[in-house]
């Protein structure tokens, strides 16, 4: 299984916001689409980095309330590690547990084509497993 099967449930939209914009505009983002990073897209569409909540608690932690006012492009990860739909989900897997973080965007022909977060990963791995529990269980019952 890929990346690919996970994208053609849940769509390929991907939340994104402007390097310029603040944390406190992060913070309303993030909380009203209910999730946990935004891809920040820079000059020509480009991928420039990605701003989880962890960057912007660690931006409270360090600047207290004046970490608001502060920009996306001052605390957001430029290194992004991205994947393709084509990647296969334990492989993903491996990279976002050794890399400890919980999102990756999907980029194909040089586009963000969605992005995966690790509930989302979790969620097809579970329903893999009661999948082959099931079909374990009329294996047994019909032999
Ligand atoms: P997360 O676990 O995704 O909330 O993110 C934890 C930390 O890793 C934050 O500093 C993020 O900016 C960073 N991060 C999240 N996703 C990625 C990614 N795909 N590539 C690089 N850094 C990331």
């Amino acid at each position: 299984m890929t990346v690919r099967a996970i994208l053609s449930l849940k769509g390929k939209d991907c939340v994104t916001i402007a390097p310029e914009a603040t944390l406190a505009e992060a913070a309303r983002l993030l909380s009203e689409k209910r999730i946990g990073a935004a891809v920040v897209i820079g000059p020509g569409q480009r991928v420039a980095g990605i701003l989880s909540e962890r960057d912007i608690v660690r931006a409270l932690s360090k600047h207290a309330a004046g970490a608001l006012a502060q920009t996306v492009a001052s605390a957001m990860t430029r290194e992004v590690v991205t994947c393709t739909a084509d990647e296969t989900i334990p492989s993903l897997m491996q990279r976002m547990t050794a890399g400890r973080f919980r999102h990756v965007p999907v980029v194909e022909h040089g586009r963000l084509a969605g992005i995966v977060s690790i509930g989302d990963v979790v969620k097809h791995r579970i329903e893999e497993v009661e999948r082959e529990s099931q079909a374990l269980k009329e294996y047994i019952a019909t032999a």
